[in-house]
C-alpha cells in the first residue's frame, strides 16, 4: 500500500479536483489510500459558524448556505465535461447522487447545531468542523469513480479511535491499527483527514492542518511502503516561499531535521506526522500537484539534509514574556516547573525560551486565545512583562551570511544561538 494526501489548496475548486484525477492517472493508482482534507478554507469558514452560533449571531444559517452554494458551484463545475471526457459523463456524474449526499451532509449540520446542548466549545467544535473533509470526500470520491478511478468512500471515524480530548485527539493506536487493517487493507479507497472518533462515536479532530497526520497514521497501520503529500509547492523548500525570495528546494531530509523543521514550524509538514513514519522507515515523498512526475522532497533515513544550507522559519503573530520573581530571588526549578504547568494549561505553544538567574524569557504562541488568563494566573506569583504581534525567527545550519541577513533591518528583541540553530525574537 501506499498513502496520499491532498490536502485543501489542491482541492479548492473544480480544477483541483480534476487535476487529483490527473495525478493520479499520471503516477498509478493502485492499492493507495487517497487522504483529502477539506476544500479551500472550509474549516476557517465552519469555524466562523461555530464563533457566530455560540455568541448567539442567528446569521450562522447564512454561513451554511454559502458554504452550501460553495460545494454546490464545485459539483456544477465538474458536471461540465472537459475534453477528453465522454460525452455522458455529465449525465453519470449527476446521477452518483452527490448533490443529494452534499445536501443530507449541510442538513446534519444544521441539525447538529439545533440540536446542541453542550457547552463545552471543543466538543462542538470536533463535531461542526468535520462537515468539511466529509463533503470534500464525498465530492472527490463521485468524481473520481465516474472518471472511471473505482475507489471506496470510507468514514475516518470508523477506524482513526482516539481519546476524547476534543481539537487535539490523541491516536489509540492498537485499536486504530486493527480497523484500519480490517476496513481499509490492500485497496484502493479514499477518506477524510483531521477527524476520528472517541469511545462513544463522537467525532474528535487531530488539530489543525492534521490531514498528513491521518496520513501518517494509516501508512503506520497499514505497513505503507510511502506516503506522499501533494502541495502547491515543487517540495520542502528551505523557506516558505511566502515569506522569502530565492527558496531552493530540499532533495532529501532526514527523519529527525524533518521534525526539527516541523518542531520550529515550517509549515508545510504537520509536526506529528514525521513520528508514526520514522518509527516504521516509511519514506515520505513531498512533492507538487502540478508537477507529478517531478522529484519533490524526500524525507527518509538520510544521514545529511541535502543540499546542506541555512532553512529560514518565521512564525509570526507570537506572544513575547519576560518572567521574573517579584522579590528579585532566584528563578529556580520550582519556578520553572509552576510557569510550565501554567503554559501547559493555557495550551501556549513554546517556541523559545531562555532563562537567567532572576528572569524567564520565553515566546510563546497562543492558539486557543488564552493569554490573559495565563497572564493573570501567572501575575499574582511573578513579574511579568510581554510584548504581542512579535515574530520568531529561526534559522536551522546557520552561517555569518545567514545571520547577517536575517537581522538586516530588524528589531531584534532577543537572540539565541546553539550549534546548529539561531532564533531571532523581532519586533515586527
Ligand atoms: P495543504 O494544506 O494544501 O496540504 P499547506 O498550505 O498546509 O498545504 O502547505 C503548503 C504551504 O506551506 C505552501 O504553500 C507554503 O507557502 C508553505 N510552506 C511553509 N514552509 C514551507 C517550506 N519550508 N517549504 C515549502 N512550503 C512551505
Ligand atoms: N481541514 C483541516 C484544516 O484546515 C485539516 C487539514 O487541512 O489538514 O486544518
Ligand atoms: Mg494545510
Amino acid at each position: 500500500m501506499r498513502i496520499f494526501k491532498f490536502g485543501g489548496a489542491s482541492v479548492k475548486d473544480a480544477a483541483g479536483v480534476r487535476n487529483v484525477c490527473k495525478v493520479l492517472n499520471t503516477i498509478g493508482y493502485e492499492n493507495t489510500g487517497i487522504v483529502v482534507s477539506a476544500m479551500g478554507k472550509t474549516t476557517n469558514a465552519l469555524e466562523e459558524i461555530i464563533e457566530r452560533y455560540l455568541s448567539e449571531d442567528t446569521t450562522y444559517v447564512d454561513l451554511i448556505s454559502h458554504l452550501y452554494e460553495e460545494h454546490m458551484e464545485v459539483i456544477g463545475a465538474l458536471e461540465q465535461p472537459s475534453n477528453d471526457q465522454e460525452s455522458d459523463f455529465s449525465v453519470r456524474f449527476r446521477e452518483s447522487g452527490i448533490k443529494k449526499d452534499i445536501k443530507y451532509i449541510i442538513e446534519s449540520l444544521t441539525e447538529e447545531l439545533l440540536r446542541n446542548k453542550s457547552k463545552s466549545y471543543s466538543f462542538l467544535y470536533d463535531q461542526v468542523v468535520s462537515h468539511g473533509e466529509l463533503m470534500s470526500t464525498k465530492i472527490v470520491a463521485a468524481y473520481l469513480n465516474e472518471c472511471g478511478i473505482p475507489l471506496q468512500w470510507k468514514d475516518a471515524r470508523e477506524f482513526i479511535k482516539t481519546d476524547n480530548k476534543y481539537r487535539d485527539a490523541a491516536v489509540k493506536w492498537k485499536e486504530s491499527e486493527k480497523l484500519v487493517k480490517k476496513k481499509c487493507g490492500a485497496q484502493l479507497f479514499i477518506t477524510q483527514g483531521f477527524i476520528g472518533s472517541d469511545d462513544n462515536g463522537f467525532t474528535t479532530t487531530l488539530g489543525r492542518e492534521g490531514s498528513d497526520y491521518t496520513a501518517a497514521i494509516l501508512a503506520y497501520c497499514l505497513d505503507a511502503d510511502s506516503v506522499t503529500i501533494w502541495k502547491d509547492v515543487p517540495g520542502v523548500l528551505n523557506a516558505d516561499p511566502r515569506a522569502f525570495q530565492n527558496t531552493v528546494l530540499l532533495q532529501k531530509i532526514p527523519y529527525n531535521e524533518a521534525i526539527e523543521l516541523a518542531f520550529y514550524g515550517a509549515s508545510v509538514i504537520h509536526p506529528k506526522t514525521l513520528q508514526p513514519l520514522q518509527g516504521k522507515k516509511i519514506p515520505l515523498y513531498v512533492k507538487s500537484f502540478l508537477l507529478p512526475e517531478d522529484e519533490g522532497t524526500v524525507i527518509t533515513d538520510a544521514a545529511t539534509i541535502d543540499p546542506f544550507i541555512p532553512c529560514y522559519i518565521v512564525r509570526k503573530n507570537m506572544v513575547f514574556m519576560k518572567i521574573s520573581s517579584r522579590d528579585f530571588s532566584f528563578i529556580g526549578e520550582n519556578n520553572i516547573s509552576d510557569i510550565f504547568q501554567e503554559l501547559s494549561e493555557h495550551k501556549m505553544q513554546v517556541g523559545l525560551l531562555q532563562n537567567s538567574a532572576i528572569s524567564f524569557s520565553l515566546c510563546v504562541e497562543d492558539k486557543y486565545n488564552k493569554l490573559k488568563e495565563l497572564l493573570a494566573d501567572l501575575e499574582s506569583r511573578y513579574k511579568i512583562s510581554h510584548v504581542t504581534g512579535v515574530s520568531l525567527y529561526t534559522v536551522r545550519h546557520y552561517n555569518e551570511d545567514a545571520m547577517e541577513f536575517i537581522e538586516a533591518g530588524k528589531e531584534v528583541l532577543l537572540k539565541q544561538r546553539a550549534q546548529e540553530t539561531l532564533q531571532l525574537i523581532v519586533k515586527e
